[in-house]
């Protein structure tokens, strides 16, 4: 299926809950979310008071796409890694997606949002111990570091001072001087702020 290029914030209306998908805007009274909170289309408001146990599934699974930007066949197969992986199948998926390289660019604050993350990995902006990479879909390790190549254009520059206003989770040792990232440890369910209830996922995924 091909990647949605319309506007983000119907992706949250159509959720019902901000996904922070356009970085300091998602923060301030112009969301869409804070401002309306129905569903897009003529006929949102309604389509918002739908509650059936399969809707609830296919939603939590959308958010979780939507909001980190993954395609169904990528998430689709996260999902079977989580389920050969010990321990609870929809913690261990929120933790691979977590890992993902455009995510990792995110968490050390050097994009406003999963997209703008991602679209600087794809112009090779950033290294990978030491080596170019440009696939957003990398899964990071524990001891991987990475780096930003240069910070030459002023669009780099104003994310730099971004980065300096960020905090970090902790499986990410950030060091702000050379803007690069240790993977100290591999992220946990506690270290993903977003509330999903990632159980919804497993079940529409395993019927
Ligand atoms: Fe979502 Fe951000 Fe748009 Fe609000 S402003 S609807 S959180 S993308």
């Amino acid at each position: 299926m091909a990647r949605y290029t319309g506007a983000v914030c119907r992706l949250c209306r159509r959720e019902g809950e901000k996904l922070f998908l356009k970085g300091e805007r998602c923060l301030t009274e112009k969301c869409p979310v804070t401002r309306r909170g129905t569903a897009p289309g003529q006929h949102g408001a309604a389509q918002s008071r739908k509650n059936k146990e399969y809707n609830m599934q296919l939603r939590e699974k959308q958010k979780a796409k939507r909001y980190y930007g993954v395609q169904e066949g990528q998430f689709r197969s996260y999902f079977e890694m989580a389920s050969k992986q010990e321990g609870q199948t929809g913690e261990n998926l929120l933790c691979l997606v977590e890992r993902r390289f455009d995510n990792v660019v995110y968490r050390m604050g050097l994009a406003e949002s999963r997209k703008e993350a991602r679209q600087l990995v794809l112009h090779a902006h950033f290294t990978l111990n030491g080596k170019k990479a440009n696939i957003p879909s990398i899964l990071v390790k524990v001891g991987d570091v990475i780096a930003l190549k240069s910070s030459d254009s002023e669009k780099i520059k104003s994310l730099v001072e971004l980065m300096n206003a960020k905090t970090f989770p902790k499986w990410l040792e950030v060091d702000k001087t050379n803007c690069s990232a240790k993977v100290v440890a591999l992220p946990s369910r506690e270290d993903i702020d977003f509330p999903f209830q990632e159980h919804l996922i497993v079940e529409l995924y395993s019927k």
